[in-house]
């Protein structure tokens, strides 16, 4: 499991990045220290978070996280851990008064331009457009 670095893996973080700024949408951080969680972008005008959660990490109950077989029960209860963690944090930061947006890993491989149109809505930003399906 070496190849799945738990940090330093942006690939994610990079591709939402790069719709962001495609879609011309301003006013975001890149990981604020300040926050719990560090969520990977924030809107602080706006009080939004939006984290991108890789499938095997955050326990994506599609058939992206495929269990592990070697040490199973070690992995089995670490993504358990990571997926209580993410719920903690997401209520911690709805008591400060943030929304939070979480986005699959395999939402933002589907359809960028989907997961930008979800922060728009979010952000009462949204074009008079049909929302793009997310999968
Ligand atoms: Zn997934």
């Amino acid at each position: 499991m070496r190849a799945v670095k738990s940090t330093g893996n942006r690939t994610t973080e990079l591709a939402l990045r790069m719709a962001l700024v495609r879609a011309s949408l301003v006013g975001w951080r890149v990981r604020p220290s300040e926050l719990p969680g560090h969520p990977d972008f924030t809107f602080v005008r706006d009080k939004l978070a939006v984290s991108v959660d890789g499938c095997f990490w955050h326990g994506c109950r599609m058939c992206h996280a495929r269990p592990v077989r070697s040490n199973a029960h070690y992995w089995r209860t670490k993504l358990g851990l990571n997926q209580g963690r993410d719920r903690l944090v997401s209520a911690r930061l709805r008591r400060m008064g943030w929304r939070v947006v979480r986005i699959w890993e395999h939402s933002l491989k589907c359809s960028a331009a989907a997961v930008v149109s979800r922060i728009e809505r979010a952000l009462n930003r949204a074009k008079r457009s049909p929302g793009r399906k997310l999968c």
